[in-house]
């Protein structure tokens, strides 16, 4: 059962804390969630993927509901939140209604409504009005979410408190809305949840469907059904070899495609009209590329939407939107992921792959993974929100992944592990990301030498990233863990490791984390800390570090604290509020 009455309680506290006596801002205990909003432009400025929609926040909107939050304690449901507070819509009449500040015809919703008795799920609508006018009914379900206890969890309320909550449902309106509208979302009509949650809603511009390329195939000649009623595996199978064959591109035209299961894809260009009309959905929908070392080559696949029905969490089965081994030139772009274990997940050995603008919502598992012995990669310019474990990793598992760049990507509200995780691995680059709200056993940006992975070497940069209420309360150690952590318990760091111009806005607790053996090679230059709950920079490790530039302020501990024997060094300037360090943590 969610614990509402304790976030309301809270929501109580933190208003009595929303203007505290001067004294005590920098000090705060509590750093106020509300106050970045991270998917404004204005905080942003360039950082991240640039996005063809525009997020509310549901608590900025006009509503007659109740906000929940601030909070971040795990397994509340305003942790969960982006910006960490949600609106919640109770009685007949509840609200949330927003003022668009650009034209829309679509409409995607984060939104939570709870499971019934026994964790059954519950379905039910939200009505979207539009200057007073009814335009549309979102299906909401708590099917996919609400999990319980410990991971890798279960769907059974009496294993423990609930967690998972926020689901997105999405609608094309077939009607642009101006600038100016008010959009109001509205329980009902007809069977209602018990209550809905919303966190915040996306309004985008959709453009016309994709005309089909020239000199192509069509899944529909060979058998595939566009109104999902007939599993397609077969026909998507035979076009795609013959599409492999002929070398002409393959089209996927507007349609809804029942996929229960994998289809194998090699030396292919699949084609859809976009993501907002050429869906494949089904019991463990997928395109998989070859099992490596024979991996699949010049696969190109875009501009579609891949939905599973993934509503739990078993490593032991391959349940992602894109998988296999994927290399010699093959590109993924223009994707909407949704309800899948993991959106991308791909075993390596294998070289030479773009991750283009691709979205990746609502999985139970990483949003994407880079696994073992994966070389020249780019992933770029995509966005991730409720993945269910790390939104972006790179696991160089026995094998080292290297020459990868992991730049302008946005990770809203991981609930659980870290933004970007880089697990091992050499010569790796992480830029212009932004990573919001990490909710539990895991920070903002990530490295570590863990989960058997190869160690750390050669050049790992991190530059020009910024990570928004990162962080978190490790509830095993029962410290902080920074907005940017590395870690290096299993095995030492050594490699070379520039932290480049990094900004971390109220960050939950630690801004920056070392912890481990021994941690040698990092060089901070350029690091701008904005409130946080704990120390600026602690240090649980043996090791070296160079830091220059760095810009403190609202830090709950301003201190550098050291633990173990490591050497600092200061160069340049530093604008702190204390730059001497601490010794014990
Ligand atoms: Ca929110």
């Amino acid at each position: 059962m969610i614990p509402l009455w304790a976030g309301r309680t809270r929501r109580l506290i933190a208003v009595l804390l929303i203007v505290p006596p001067l004294w005590n801002v920098a000090f705060s205990k509590q750093p106020s969630a509300a106050t970045v909003v991270a998917l404004d432009p204005s905080v942003t400025a360039g950082v991240g993927a640039a996005l063809e929609f525009v997020e509310y926040e549901a608590e900025n909107g006009a509503t007659n509901g109740h906000i929940v939050g601030p909070d971040r304690t795990f397994t509340t449901l305003a942790s969960e939140a982006s910006g960490r507070r949600a609106v919640l819509l109770e009685g007949h009449g509840d609200f949330v209604e927003f003022t668009l500040s650009a034209a829309a015809n679509a409409v995607t919703v984060r939104y939570a409504v709870p499971d019934g008795r026994e964790g059954k799920p519950v379905d039910a609508r939200l009505a979207v009005y539009a200057q007073g006018y009814r335009i549309a009914e979102l299906a909401v379900t708590s099917r996919y979410c609400c999990y319980y206890g410990r991971y890798p969890f279960t769907k059974h309320p009496a294993d423990g408190k609930g967690h998972h909550f926020f689901d997105h449902a999405r609608i094309l309106l077939h009607k642009v809305l101006p600038a100016g509208t008010v959009v109001r979302l509205m329980s009902g009509p007809g069977k209602q949840a018990a209550w809905y949650a919303i966190d915040l809603v996306d309004f985008e511009m959709v453009p016309a469907p994709l005309r089909r390329p020239s000199r192509s195939l069509s899944v529909v000649d060979f058998g595939a059904d566009p109104n999902g009623e007939l599993d397609s595996r077969q026909a998507f199978s035979k076009a795609i070899a013959a599409a492999s064959t002929s070398g002409r591109p393959l089209w996927v035209p507007p349609g809804n495609f029942r996929l229960d299961g994998h289809v194998q894809v090699d030396r292919v260009e699949i084609a859809g009209a976009g993501p907002w009309y050429s869906t494949l959905h089904g019991e463990g929908v997928g395109l998989y590329g070859h099992d490596a070392p024979n991996a699949s080559q010049a696969v190109d696949i875009h501009d579609l939407a891949i939905i599973g029905e993934v509503n739990e969490r078993d490593d032991h089965k391959p349940l992602a939107g894109i998988g296999g081994a994927l290399g010699g030139g093959s590109r993924i772009r223009n994707l909407f992921i949704q309800h899948v274990k993991v959106g991308i997940w791909l075993d390596g050995p294998f070289d030479g792959l773009v991750i283009r603008h691709i979205r990746v919502l609502d999985t139970t598992a990483d949003g994407l993974n880079l696994h073992r012995g994966i070389s020249n990669v780019i992933v770029e310019e995509s966005f991730f929100r409720n993945n269910g474990d790390d939104g972006i990793a790179s696991w160089a598992e026995k094998l080292a992944n290297h020459d990868l760049i992991i730049r302008h990507n946005t990770v809203v509200a991981p609930i659980l592990a870290n933004g970007v995780a880089i697990y091992g691995g050499h010569d790796i680059a992480v830029s212009d990301n932004l990573i919001s709200d990490t909710l539990t056993e895991g920070g903002g940006l990530h490295l570590g030498n863990r989960f058997r992975a190869v160690p750390l070497s050669g050049k790992i940069s991190l530059k020009g990233n910024m990570v928004v209420r990162g962080g978190s309360f490790d509830p095993h150690w029962h410290i902080g863990v920074g907005a940017v952590w590395l870690y290096a318990l299993d095995a030492p760091i050594k490699a070379q490791i520039d932290l480049q111009t990094t900004t971390l806005l109220d960050s939950s607790q630690e801004a920056v984390l070392l912890i481990g053996k021994r941690i040698d090679g990092l060089v901070v230059d350029g690091l701008r800390v904005d409130r946080a709950g704990g120390s600026l920079i602690e240090l649980r490790a043996d090791g070296n570090a160079t830091l220059s530039r760095v810009e403190a302020a609202g830090v709950l501990d301003p201190a550098v604290r050291t633990c173990g024997a490591f050497l600092l060094e200061w160069k340049g300037s530093n604008n702190m509020l204390n730059t001497s360090s601490a010794h014990g943590c």
